[in-house]
């Protein structure tokens, strides 16, 4: 079965005639177009219409399989809903994404629906199937961590005491685009000192001093896959509290990626990192989940979290990253990238995660 197929078999399961997928990177993923204006529409009955503006009439043609009617339009919205009808008189029902779907677009979309059509929203369809990998995306997935991977490797020889995070950050991201990476998958994080005590710090025009710790969170974008990775190091002798920190973060991370298999719990896993973060006393100081699945997007489903309801299944990517933050003072984070199997999660980061010292 083709993508358009499980997705078909999945809209049955849901009750649904059939669905407009609108966002772009569902979009790519289920029909291969990379463009900035498209979207497919599957079923009712075998139905696979893609749509697309005349910039791209040739794009889509290279792209797209003979699996889809490819169809030229100003409006593409408008246009599909001239394509959904009732048949046989029965309602149809058709989904739409109201997680990424303007309210403008929604409104516009109506008005131009014949009667007997009804929209219905379904969210996370798509992500849903997403979240479990093939082959060819674990293969880009893993080229796009060990990219990532040889890129921080080749940065750090340039050395950190001394620089800015900002010219680390930037040396970081054109290092990876060199290495032949679309883009960076996030703008990455360099953190030293009390600024690496946010989770999400963003890198300033500030020299990296000696003797502190320094979080790096990067990845890569290639060939439509992301990766996502953190390691922090030393730059010099440390404050005996931030080794501690350090070594506590490692510990947490150890074993809740060990508990990282098929079958087991989002909150589970993350309960494992947690509760060794909370029993040195640290527990306010881990304030984010512990993971979140990664591919055609950094930020995807599964999540590992105090909320999440999803269960781990072979294929699915996922980053395991606690962290602890302590205000005013230190943060250390430390994340892997891992291939969710029946045994032993595949790590896709290569880099050491025993603490090292880069001046
Ligand atoms: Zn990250
Ligand atoms: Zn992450």
């Amino acid at each position: 079965m083709d993508r358009a197929d499980r997705l078909a078999a999945k809209l049955a399961d849901r009750g649904l005639d059939g669905l407009l997928v609108t966002n772009l990177v569902n979009v790519r993923w289920l029909t291969g177009f990379s463009g900035s204006n498209g979207l497919a529409l599957v079923g009712p009955a075998g139905q696979r219409l893609f749509l697309t503006d005349f910039r791209y009439l040739t794009q889509s043609a290279e792209q797209l399989d003979d699996g889809w009617a490819k169809e030229i339009a100003p409006e593409i919205l408008a246009a599909s809903a001239a394509r959904v009808g009732p048949a046989d008189g029965k309602v149809v029902r058709l989904g739409f994404d109201d997680a990424s779907m303007s309210v403008k677009d929604h409104a516009s979309l109506t008005s131009k629906l014949v009667e007997g059509v009804e929209l219905v929203a379904a969210a996370g369809v798509v992500e849903d199937l997403r979240a479990i990998k093939d082959a060819g995306e674990l293969d880009k997935i893993r080229a796009a961590a060990q990219l990532a991977d040889a890129a921080l490797t080749e940065v750090l020889g340039r050395g950190l005491a001394g620089r800015t995070e900002r010219d680390v950050a930037l040396d970081l991201e054109m290092t990876m685009r060199k290495a032949g990476a679309e883009a960076a998958s996030f703008p990455p994080i360099i953190a030293s000192g009390q600024h690496s005590a946010l989770p999400h710090a963003e890198p300033r025009a500030v020299e990296i001093p000696k003797g502190t710790l320094v979080t790096i969170d990067w990845g890569a974008q290639l060939d439509g896959y992301a990766s996502d990775c953190t390691r922090t190091y030393a730059t010099g002798e440390l404050d005996p509290r931030d080794r501690e920190i350090y070594d506590l973060v490692l510990a947490a991370q150890l074993a809740s990626l060990a508990a990282v298999k098929a079958g087991a719990g989002g909150r589970e896993v993350d309960a494992v990192a947690r509760d060794i973060i909370t029993a040195a006393g640290h527990g306010e100081h881990f304030g984010h989940g512990l993971g979140h699945g990664v591919g055609a997007e950094v930020h995807e489903g599964p999540r590992l979290s105090q909320r999440s309801d999803s269960t781990l299944a072979p294929g699915q990517v996922v980053t395991v990253e606690p962290g602890v933050y302590v205000p005013g003072a230190v943060g250390v984070r430390i994340e892997d990238l891992a291939i969710v199997t029946d045994g032993e999660p595949e790590v896709l980061t290569g880099l050491s995660k025993d603490l090292q010292i880069i001046g």
